[in-house]
């Protein structure tokens, strides 16, 4: 699966804003992996990712592994033997929704898929693919950050916005 430049770009404003969050098996392999893809595309960034970005405090996205992954060597055979069975997947990738219950959020954690050790490149694309949905996050049109989309109400603005518009805050 090829992302758009579009779709990349979104996934990497919402991890930049710190709503992902990648455990220590994964957050190094990953973010090289996402800034390789950046330099394919030669999208231009005003500001690069770091690995705190990636290990939000309050996160909407989470993925992990439950053993090390060898990013560098994704196509050779797995020397773990658990990694023969093939239902053996230990990286899960799980999303928190968001839905306004008169007018208080509620949250709902979800997974979205889980993937075999050698099947890496599969989670990370799943996991870009999740970030660059607009049903699950979308850019406020009044201070242009990037909420969950349950934050934003049908006028697309967020709910921080709108408080103070309404002289709430
Ligand atoms: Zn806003």
């Amino acid at each position: 699966m090829i992302l758009t430049t579009k779709q990349l770009t979104q996934a990497y404003g919402v991890m930049l804003q710190g709503l992902v969050s990648l455990d220590d098996n994964l957050r190094q392999g990953v973010l090289v992996y996402i800034e390789s893809l950046m330099l394919e595309q030669g999208i231009k960034r005003e500001k690069y990712l770091s690995l705190d970005d990636l290990n939000g405090h309050y996160p909407y996205v989470c993925m992990g592994s439950y053993m090390p992954i060898d990013f560098f060597n994704v196509d050779s055979p797995c020397s773990m033997a658990a990694c023969n069975d093939q239902s053996f997947k230990p990286i899960s990738l799980k999303l928190c929704t968001v839905i306004q219950n008169e007018h208080k959020p509620v949250h709902r954690w979800h997974t979205v898929g889980t993937f075999r050790c050698d099947d890496i490149v599969g989670a990370i694309d799943a996991l870009l693919e999740t970030l660059s949905n607009d049903g699950f996050f979308k850019q406020c049109v009044t201070c242009n950050t990037i909420r969950p989309a349950g934050y934003l109400g049908h006028d697309q603005v967020c709910n921080c916005c709108s408080d103070e518009l309404l002289g709430v805050a």
